[in-house]
Formats: structure tokens, C-alpha cells, sequence
């Protein structure tokens, strides 16, 4: 079973977060400490949600901690004040990804399970997928439409892998420009429009009236089930 730590002092947040993180079937442990972080990261955790305003010590530091102790899961980060959104300092801190808040729970959820499938896919987890008559083989980097191979760029497939793998739930433009494109979304997003645009005529997708690629206006991009 995947163990989630979440380091959360504000029950108000915790609680439901915990809650929804039980019902997408995570075995969840919960601490309001710095301290209790560190200790329940090192005894073996998939995956930390870190508030970094805890309140013995900063969270930033309980990041460092757990990782000079050896710990490689992904840490999402929590912060409440967007202006301290020090992506650099966080990351540097050994952090993978943060969610401000207030956020979306869905939002949340979302971003826990891309980092538990980067961590599983390392892991040597399968890489084939297929959703809605369209398959992906991750290591051989080729994909079909039914029997037809498609012949994908190299950004066309990394972008048509993290739609399907989030196959069913949209995928925010932000989520996809950092995923794909390793960057934030202040770059500019034509480049992800064109692409999406050149993947769905690959797919004999119609924009219109979509059978695999939905746009979700001002948000992004979901990939129907069915
Ligand atoms: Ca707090």
C-alpha cells in the first residue's frame, strides 16, 4: 500500500486532506510536527505532502532533514502565502513540486499522483499504457491508434503520455508546460496549443467535436476515457 506522510499543523486543512487522500486509497499518516515529519519520513513513506509552516521548525528544513537522511520520495510542498513561493529555495531544498494555498483538492490529488508515478515509473513499473483505443509504450517511445503507429515528436509524445496518464481528469496548461516542456507557465503557452493542435491531427482528432483530446477552456487539456 502507498504510505503518504502529510506534515500538517492546521487540522482545518489536514483533516479533509487526509480524508482524500484515504478514499484514493493511500495508507495516510498525518503529523503536526516538524519532528514527527522527519521521524515518519525515514521510517519509509511513498510520498511527503510538506506544509512549510510548521511549527517547531521551518519546513524548508525539514525538507533538507529528511533528505540528508536518505529519504528519495517526492515531497509536495504547501504553502500558504503565494509571495513566498520560493520555487528556488524549495527546490533546493530537495522538494519536487508545491501547491499554494488555498488549492483545489482535485488539484492536489492530481499533482500526488503524477509524483508517485514519476517515483513508480523509476521504480520499473510497467510503461505501456492504453486508454480509449490509443496505446503508449513508454520505453520503446512509440504509439498507436488502434493498429496505426503514430509518428510523434518527441514533445508530442511526452505530451500525449501525461494526458493519458491523467486520462479522464484535465490536466491544467500549467501541469503540462512543466512537465513537458520543464518549464513554468510564463512562457509562452502558443507552443502548447500548436502542439496539441499537430497531436490531435495525428490522432484524427477534430478540435470541435473531440473523441480523445477535450479542451478545457482556461484551464487545459483532457484526455477522455471514452
Ligand atoms: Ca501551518
Amino acid at each position: 500500500m502507498t504510505r503518504v506522510l502529510l506534515a500538517e499543523d492546521d487540522p482545518a486543512i489536514a483533516e479533509p486532506l487526509a480524508r482524500a487522500l484515504g478514499r484514493e486509497g493511500y495508507d495516510v499518516e498525518v503529523r503536526d510536527t516538524g519532528q514527527g515529519a522527519i521521524d515518519v519520513a525515514s521510517s519509509g513513506v511513498d510520498l511527503v505532502v510538506l506544509d512549510l509552516g510548521l511549527p517547531d521548525i521551518d519546513g524548508l528544513d525539514v525538507c533538507r532533514r529528511i533528505r540528508s537522511d536518505g529519504v528519495t520520495a517526492p515531497v509536495l510542498v504547501l504553502t500558504a502565502r503565494a509571495d513566498e513561493v520560493d520555487t528556488v529555495v524549495g527546490l533546493d531544498a530537495g522538494a519536487d513540486d508545491y501547491v499554494t494555498k488555498p488549492f483545489r483538492l482535485a488539484e492536489l490529488l492530481a499533482r500526488v499522483r503524477a509524483l508517485l508515478r514519476r517515483g513508480g515509473a523509476e521504480a520499473g513499473e510497467s510503461s505501456l499504457t492504453e486508454v480509449h483505443g490509443v496505446r503508449l509504450d513508454g520505453d520503446a517511445r512509440r504509439a498507436w491508434v488502434g493498429d496505426t503507429e503514430l509518428q510523434l515528436t518527441a514533445k508530442e509524445f511526452d505530451l500525449l503520455r501525461v494526458l493519458l496518464r491523467e486520462a479522464g481528469s484535465v490536466v491544467t496548461r500549467d501541469e503540462l508546460m512543466r512537465e513537458v516542456w520543464d518549464t513554468e507557465w510564463w512562457t509562452s503557452t502558443k507552443t502548447l496549443d500548436m502542439h496539441v493542435s499537430w497531436l490531435r491531427r495525428k490522432l484524427g482528432d477534430d478540435a470541435t467535436n473531440p473523441r480523445f483530446i477535450s479542451t478545457v477552456r482556461g484551464v487545459g487539456f483532457r484526455f477522455e476515457r471514452e
